[in-house]
Parts: structure tokens; C-alpha cells; sequence
């Protein structure tokens, strides 16, 4: 009898990513004045100016000879809910120059992106007789990119971007997995979005918590970005994962087809990819399974005919599969309730959100993976959860009774060109590990294995 882990702490953890800790840390504009720490969604008209240290560099922004000394860099943050354009009226910027520079920033970037918290340097050039022009603003969207407005003289704004070169290190990683798979990714410093990829990448084939147990072990292969002054700029992409259940090694590689569509593979070539997906939403822990129980709100026995699962108000809910929405409205008992029909025989069902994705509507497709609603407790509910069905011909089965087709799998050259990365994916974890033994077998999963169990040690 397997023994159960406790639980993984996703639900902790969907909460931080909720709340926006983990994208990568913003970096402040250049040369800014703005304090570190500063919590992100107050404007803070962090006015002092920082007068002589840029000046050098934007003298030619909207240089007509009349300006009266260096360039003032007044760098405020985008309060929550507003605008860029707000930001320039509180830097006192006149409307019609905001407009133009805004529209001016359209080239490059959409102004709808910005986000709460974002540091934007505001420019003006002091004039003689005290008055000053603005000539300008520049902000860093991302660790990697900085863009610029400038005004051109009389003829208006124009923008420009520098984006920092960066290269791509890999990082290799192993644990022993002992309370859960995060604490151990923890441990062995594996950043959070790469233990998430992670974790949805083996989500076809894992049920991560009824099958992993304390021992089974993890490696990862993930690339850290490095700008030349040697600053990390977030993570890459995931190379190479393997988890090892009960001594029975699932390792996955990444590799772009001829296609040019990016999967992730199994040493055989075998896309990881399933039809449905066990779990559609991160994190989230089964407090109630397939079969009769005693009905919390009814109060008699009666048939459970999906999957709860419990997550906190909000949550994103993912289609389990590619398909076509079939249903998406509210009813008495299900809530708000998505239907969505993924061949002639199998549909799925989501109930109780709190509301659903924007156009997500009655004949809609959606991949797998798109976020379709919220979870919730509408309807017949007695907490925030998501109840999910699997519906064979139109009747609820038990989700792991459903025999799921398998993926695609890699063919002629295309597999030797699989092959071939495989390989150099090895070659690069070992590297990357620092050249110590690895005790792993190279051998493909085969079908002796599967009547695998500790006895005859394999
Ligand atoms: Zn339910």
C-alpha cells in the first residue's frame, strides 16, 4: 500500500503566483531614483530629480536651443487601475503631448499591457525662464527590453527599444523527493515557474497526489538567462525533466518537430501529450472522487458522478482537451457550468465557477490548456471548487476509467532528429551537473516493467 504524501503546497503557491510575486522582478528604468522595496501599486510621485546624471545621453530630445540645463527624470509607477496616461497627467505632461507620445509607444508596445507597479521615467528639458518641456518617457517592460519616446523636434514623438542580449545557461538539478515535489525543487533551487512547466508537463501521465511517494527522485534541465554584465533575466525554456516512481524512471525531452511545433517527447519519441488531461487546473487537491458518497447538501447517498476538486475562488480552470465549448451558461445546480465536446464519444464538464473566460460562448474552440472560467461556488455548492465530468456518449464515467488515447509519436527522421537532441540534452545535464555519475538507465520503458514491484528490484 502506497503511502500518501502530504499535500503539496499548491494551493499556497497558486496564491503567490495569483498575486503576481513571481513574474520576474521588474527592473527599474535606468538610473532612476525610485527606492527599492517600494510596494508596487501606489503612485508615488517619487519626484526628486535626478538632474545631470542623463543628461549627456538625451540631449538630442527636442534639442531647439532653448533648453536651460540638463535634462529632469521624474520616475513615478503606474498606480493599479490606471493608465499610462495617467501617469503623464499626474507628471503634469500636457494631454495632447501625452496623446502623441502614447500613440507614438503604439509602434512598439501596447500601452494595455502596462501593469500596476511599472516604473516609468518621465523627461522634460528645463527652459529658460523656468518653464520646462517634456520631451519624453522610457520604461523597461520586461528584465530584457527597455523602450524610449522621444520628441522629434516639431514633427512629434518617436519611439525606440534596446533589448538586451542575452545567452541561454543550462542548470541542472536533481532531489530526493521527501514531503513533496515543490520543497525538494526548493531545495535543490529550482525556480518556481520551472517546477510549474514541470509539473504540467507530467501532468498526462502523474497523479501527483496519489503517486509520488518519499524517495522518488526528480532531475531538470532548465536554462537561466544571463545578460553579458552577468545579470539573470528569468528562466528559459524546460529542457529535460524525469521523475523516477517507485524506481520506474519517466524522463521527458523537449524538441521542436519539423513542424516547427515545440512538444515534449519520452525517450521513445512519444509526445507527452494525452488527449485529456487528468487534472484541468494546477494545484488543486481531489476532496471528492468518482462514486456514492453521502451528499453534503442533499444528505442522503447518492452518486458522485465527477471529480471535485478544491482550489480557491478564481482559480483558472483549463479545457482538458482540444474541442468545441458545447454549453457555457448557468444553471440551478451545476452554477456556472462548460461543457466541451472533444470527439463524437467524450465531453467534459466544469461546474460551479465563479465566472467564465472571456469568449469562452456556445461553439467557441478551445486547445487544451486555454483557461475556460474561474472556480467558484454558484449552484449547488458548498465552497469554492471545481466538479469536473467526463462524459462518454453523454453519460458521466469515472475520468480514470477513460482509456486516453496517446499523442503523436516520432517517425523515420524526424526520430533520429529526436534522437540526435536526446542525446545532446544528456550530454548537457551531465555537463551541467559537473561531470558527476549519473545512475540512470538508458534503457526505454518497455513492457516488463510494467509488472514491475520492489520484489524482483528492476
Ligand atoms: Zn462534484
Amino acid at each position: 500500500m502506497r503511502s500518501r504524501l502530504s499535500r503539496l503546497p499548491t494551493l499556497a503557491l497558486l496564491a503567490i503566483i495569483t498575486a503576481g510575486a513571481l513574474t520576474p522582478a521588474t527592473v527599474v528604468a535606468r538610473n532612476t531614483d525610485a527606492p527599492n522595496g517600494r510596494a508596487p501599486n501606489t503612485y508615488k510621485p517619487a519626484v526628486k530629480p535626478n538632474p545631470g546624471t542623463e543628461s549627456e545621453a538625451k540631449d538630442d530630445a527636442g534639442n531647439d536651443g532653448q533648453a536651460a540645463g540638463p535634462v529632469d527624470r521624474r520616475t513615478l509607477s503606474i498606480g493599479r487601475g490606471d493608465t499610462l496616461m495617467d501617469l503623464l497627467a499626474t507628471a503634469n505632461v500636457p494631454t495632447n503631448d501625452a496623446h502623441d507620445a502614447v500613440a507614438a509607444l503604439r509602434d512598439i508596445y501596447n500601452p494595455r499591457h502596462i501593469q500596476a507597479g511599472q516604473h516609468v521615467t518621465v523627461l522634460f528639458e528645463p527652459r529658460r525662464g523656468g518653464t520646462r518641456k517634456f520631451v519624453g518617457f522610457e520604461f523597461a517592460p520586461d528584465p530584457l527590453r527597455s523602450v524610449s519616446i522621444a520628441r522629434k523636434g516639431d514633427a512629434g514623438f518617436t519611439s525606440s527599444q534596446t533589448e538586451k542580449p542575452v545567452t541561454r545557461k543550462p542548470v541542472a538539478a536533481q532531489g530526493v523527493i521527501r514531503s513533496s515535489l515543490f520543497e525538494a525543487g526548493a531545495q535543490a533551487g529550482v525556480p518556481i515557474s520551472v517546477m510549474m512547466a514541470f509539473i504540467q508537463n507530467f501532468s498526462y501521465d502523474v497523479d501527483f497526489q496519489r503517486d509520488l511517494q518519499p524517495g522518488d527522485r526528480f532531475e531538470i534541465l532548465y536554462e537561466k538567462l544571463v545578460t553579458a554584465e552577468g545579470t539573470q533575466a528569468g528562466e528559459g525554456e524546460l529542457l529535460y525533466a524525469s521523475l523516477t516512481l517507485s524506481g520506474d524512471d519517466m524522463p521527458i525531452y523537449r524538441f521542436k518537430g519539423r513542424d516547427g511545433r515545440i512538444d515534449y517527447y519520452n525517450g521513445d519519441g512519444e509526445s507527452i501529450r494525452r488527449a485529456l488531461l487528468r487534472t484541468p487546473i494546477d494545484g488543486a487537491r481531489i476532496t471528492s472522487g468518482f462514486g456514492m458518497r453521502h451528499h453534503p447538501i442533499l444528505g442522503f447517498s447518492k452518486m458522485h458522478k465527477g471529480v471535485d476538486f478544491a482550489a480557491p475562488t478564481g482559480t483558472p480552470i483549463y479545457a482538458a482537451g482540444r474541442g468545441t465549448i458545447e454549453i457555457a451558461e448557468r444553471s440551478s445546480s451545476y452554477g456556472n457550468y462548460v461543457r466541451i465536446r472533444h470527439n463524437t464519444e467524450i465531453s467534459t464538464a466544469y461546474a460551479h465557477m465563479s465566472r467564465f473566460a472571456k469568449s469562452i460562448g456556445r461553439g467557441a474552440r478551445v486547445d487544451q490548456g486555454d483557461i475556460i472560467g474561474y472556480v467558484g461556488t454558484t449552484g449547488r455548492s458548498t465552497g469554492p471548487h471545481l466538479h469536473y465530468e467526463v462524459l462518454k456518449a453523454g453519460h458521466q464515467v469515472n475520468p480514470r476509467s477513460v482509456d486516453l488515447p496517446t499523442g503523436e509519436k516520432l517517425e523515420g527522421r524526424e526520430l533520429q532528429a529526436f534522437q540526435q537532441a536526446r542525446r545532446s540534452i544528456e550530454k548537457m545535464f551531465e555537463e551541467s551537473r559537473g561531470g558527476m555519475q549519473l545512475a540512470r538507465t538508458p534503457a526505454p520503458a518497455s513492457t516488463e516493467e510494467k509488472g514491475c514491484n520492489k520484489a524482483n528490484s528492476c
